[in-house]
């Protein structure tokens, strides 16, 4: 049997099916820096160090000592699956007869990263920056569909030494198609502790970045909390309908609520001039959800929703008038429909956020 092992980022994540594998193995095979990062698990058996490029080496050798009759471990970093050794072994081991593997899959960087940063995967894409074997033109048009369909996006490989333009290029497709000032985070492995930073698409300097570094880009929802960068998934905070919304609501299903700014309020303008009153009393609230502008008063269980101007723009109220009529027959749905009062609130961000 191969055992195709992903090791994960660090031998600290590696997980206890790869352990058992690895200590099941006669011979291991893998990368010289993998090899080295697990040493202390390798005593008795055969171990066979390879260098970077030698990845075609290593599968056939791998076949070789399994069909002498071994037990061998073939060692990947991170997930074997994600940009690791099993794409290569499946190519070479049609060439051979009675080859029996197993996939042990591993933590891979994007969810390495991702739980250093927050939560910031929600519907995203890990696409490699190197282009040693796919073409630039394809890294290119990946990026630009990914970031046009609202996915996080992982970016692996991102610059080496020698190979920086996919980098550069990467970042001027992100700028011309998502909003400069989108969340972004990396985690660069190659410090001890690993250095975690979030910062902005526009903030994002090539200097901070090298080949260990996995950079993971967010989308129009993703916002920043106590350091934190997350992604949210919208789920429903239950809270009772606050009496003045339950009357604004009942007025609104009547049809006698106000369109656009309400200048005779005493309060008007609450946020920014002229702002669109229609959602005095916000549908979603409590959203829950920071990306708007929205936060929880610490130690009080109330959502402030005194800094999300988002509610009170034309674009957000018309988007939310085209389907809330299909959503909202009764106040009691602004409770009991609140899952798709929060799919509605999604759609029309994304519809709002400025994709260009
Ligand atoms: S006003 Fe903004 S922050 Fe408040 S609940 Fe509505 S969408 Fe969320």
């Amino acid at each position: 049997m191969i055992s195709i092992i992903g090791i994960g980022p660090s031998p600290k994540d590696i997980t206890l099916r790869a352990l058992e594998s690895i200590e099941k193995a006669e011979v291991v095979i893998g990368y010289k820096k993998y090899i080295d990062s697990i040493e202390d698990l390798l005593n008795g058996k055969e171990v066979i160090k390879k260098g970077m490029g030698d990845e075609i080496a290593r599968v056939e050798m791998a076949i070789q000592k399994h069909l002498d009759g071994k037990q061998v471990a073939l060692i990947s970093s991170g997930d074997p699956g994600i940009f690791g050794m099993a794409n290569v072994f499946f190519q070479l081991a049609g060439k051979y007869s009675g080859v029996q593997f197993e996939i042990i899959p591993g933590v891979t960087a994007a969810n390495y990263g991702a739980s250093l940063l927050g939560a910031p995967l929600h519907d995203f894409a890990l696409i490699s920056l190197s282009d040693i074997l796919t073409p630039l033109s394809e890294i290119k048009r990946k990026i630009k569909h990914a970031a046009l369909g609202g996915m996080v996006i992982a970016l692996y490989n991102p610059i080496s030494k020698t190979r920086k333009s996919p980098f550069r290029e990467a970042i001027k497709i992100l700028m011309n198609t998502i909003n400069p000032a989108t969340t972004v985070g990396f985690v660069k492995s190659s410090s001890q502790p690993p250095q975690i930073t979030v910062t902005t698409l526009e903030n994002l300097e090539e200097d901070q970045i090298d080949m260990s570094t996995i950079i993971i880009i967010g989308n129009s929802t993703t916002y920043v909390e106590n350091g934190h960068m997350i992604t949210p998934r919208g789920y429903v905070v239950k809270q009772p309908i606050h009496p003045l919304s339950k009357e604004f609501y009942e007025k609104f299903l009547n049809g006698e609520s106000i369109d656009g700014p309400n200048r005779s309020c005493e309060y008007y303008p609450c946020h920014h001039h002229p702002q669109n009153c229609t959602f005095c009393y916000c549908p979603f609230y409590p959203c829950g959800d920071t990306s708007t502008g929205g936060h929880w008063i610490k130690d009080k269980g109330v959502w402030s929703c005194q800094d999300c101007e988002w509610i009170h723009h034309d674009a957000t109220v018309k988007c939310i008038m085209e389907k809330l009529p299909e959503i909202l027959d009764d106040v009691e749905d602004l409770k009991k429909k609140k899952k798709d009062l929060l799919k509605l609130r999604r759609e029309c961000i994304f519809k709002t956020s400025q994709i260009k």
